[in-house]
């Protein structure tokens, strides 16, 4: 394909997405209070990424290539809920520094700045890509959020959701 950015490669991708087992290096564990991004729209597209604190990116997510992931997510003491997590340059930092930022798939209620936040990663689903429209960037995260769902069913996935990691009650 010419084009990276295509508003129809959700046509040609999987669901199921990484091994059947998990595998190192993951899971990757992270851990941060929620703090404030640029609030570069992702509400009002209706994908609110809650951002780690970046001493928490540079100490933990090294190693690990920019674009994005799915696993576990839990904030404070609430349930652990799947995650899709998008590993980009900060542009806050001059693009010198990754930004992670965690989409939980759920419908809160408020906002949760300040709040600590685990996150579980478990696989790599794509690259970055550079999008043509904000309809092309949407339709993929939605099927990045299909990918992590249906991912996670698998029981070695699922099995991580109750690590000691995460507050369990
Ligand atoms: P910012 O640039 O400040 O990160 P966003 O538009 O990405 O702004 O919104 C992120 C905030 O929205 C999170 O910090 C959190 O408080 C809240 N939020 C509400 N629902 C979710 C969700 N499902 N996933 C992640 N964050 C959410
Ligand atoms: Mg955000």
């Amino acid at each position: 394909m010419m084009s990276s950015s295509n508003s129809n490669t959700t046509t040609t991708r999987e669901l199921i997405v990484g091994p059947e087992a998990v595998t190192t290096p993951y899971p990757i564990f992270v851990e941060g209070d929620v703090v404030k991004g640029f609030g570069r729209g992702g509400k009002q597209l209706g994908i609110p990424t809650a951002n780690l604190p970046s001493s928490a990116v540079d100490q933990t997510l090294e190693n690990i290539p920019i674009g994005v992931y799915y696993g576990w997510a839990q904030i404070d003491q609430d349930v652990v809920r799947p995650m899709v997590m998008s590993l980009g340059w900060n542009p806050y930092f001059k693009n010198e520094k990754r930004s992670g930022e965690v989409h939980i798939i759920h419908s809160f209620e408020e906002d949760f700045y300040g709040k600590p936040m685990k996150v579980a990663i478990l696989a790599y689903i794509r690259p970055e890509r550079d999008y043509e429209s904000l309809d092309a960037l949407v339709e993929d995260i939605q099927f990045d959020i299909r990918v992590a769902q249906e991912s996670l069913k698998r029981s070695d996935y699922a099995a991580i959701s109750s690590s000691s990691f995460f507050n369990q009650h």
